[in-house]
């Protein structure tokens, strides 16, 4: 296997150079464009990686899944589905159009930002601390490790330049679909994504839900099954931005995304895996990462299709 993880990782290493690492948050253009790193967990336990798989960076968008799970954790479901829909949008992640074109106001799904701001908001807790702090104990359960932390630098970097996404957040408290106070959501919704993780952590929580949310060593389940079949389920809808429809045909497994150049796949039953490469494509995939998943898919026959 690692010989596999090895020759997969230097014949895509090339696809590095055609892409580019994300600018519009400032502090992630100083990812190195060229790393392209692996981790595989599997439901025993082994764990296997190739390429720059200690690299830290920060989780992005994959943490939509986690936010998403505790969300539908803390809520009663019909309650969740009333402020964020089930469909893919079609459109870039940070796309503002549907709030306004849509007449239920709700975002599409919580995959996108304005999903997983809504999200964001029904996570339970009596202060922003308290939040923050059931919020990093929850990363932590799940990816089995407790140094996991936020990296300041990111954080204020989004929090000074996310004024889309604050757009989006005071379009969302304005028509009912979020309440309180919309800087305290945006301040969590920042933190979550600038949450630092390596492929080993994506991989943990991959296996997590691949796993129907028991941990595979303590048999402690930390997700419910429904819950983690909805996640994965939106994985495979959304979870690539607008090009999770090519990947679900040429991969085929339930995977998210995030512009800090992460990918979180979980293989139901079999294994969570963790890519990293930061040069991503037009639409904000890690343009190797996607390669590295094709041909790890076809070589192993994971495709759940
Ligand atoms: N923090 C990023 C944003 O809100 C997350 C985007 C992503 O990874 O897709 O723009």
């Amino acid at each position: 296997m690692e010989n596999l993880l090895n020759n997969i990782i230097k014949s895509n290493k090339k696809y590095t150079n055609f892409g580019q690492v994300a600018s519009y948050i400032p502090e992630l253009k100083n990812a190195n464009a060229e790393d392209l790193g692996i981790c595989i967990i599997d439901k025993d336990n082994n764990i296997y990686y190739a390429g720059d798989y200690k690299k830290k960076f920060t989780i992005q968008s994959v943490s939509k899944t986690i936010i998403l799970a505790m969300a539908l954790m803390d809520n009663d479901w019909a309650y969740v589905f009333s402020k964020v829909g089930m469909e893919p949008s079609g459109d870039p992640f940070n796309s503002i159009m549907k709030l306004e074109t849509d007449d239920t106001k709700k975002p599409c799904n919580p995959m996108i930002n304005a999903g997983a701001i809504v999200t964001t908001s029904l996570i339970k807790g009596a202060t922003l601390k308290e939040k923050e702090e059931r919020m990093l104990a929850f990363f932590r359960k799940i990816a089995k490790n407790d140094n996991i932390k936020i990296n300041q630098a990111v954080y204020e970097s989004e929090k000074l330049t996310g004024d889309r996404n604050r757009a989006m957040a005071y379009l969302l408290k304005n028509d009912g679909v979020i309440n309180g106070d919309v800087e305290e959501i945006l301040d969590l919704y920042f933190k979550q994504c600038s949450i630092e993780i390596d492929c080993v952590d994506l991989a943990r929580i991959g296996l997590i839900f691949a796993n129907y949310g028991i941990d595979i060593e303590t048999g402690e389940r930390v997700i419910s099954e429904n819950v983690s079949r909805m996640v994965k389920t939106f994985m495979v809808t959304c979870g690539m931005y607008d090009a999770s429809g090519e990947f679900a045909i040429k991969v085929g497994i339930p995977a998210k995304s995030g512009v800090g150049g992460g990918i979180m796949a979980s293989v139901p039953r079999k294994m969570g895996i963790g890519v990293y490469g930061p040069s991503l494509d037009k639409k904000g995939n890690s343009i190797a990462g996607i390669k590295v998943l094709e041909d790890l898919s076809k070589q192993l026959e994971l495709s759940i299709f």
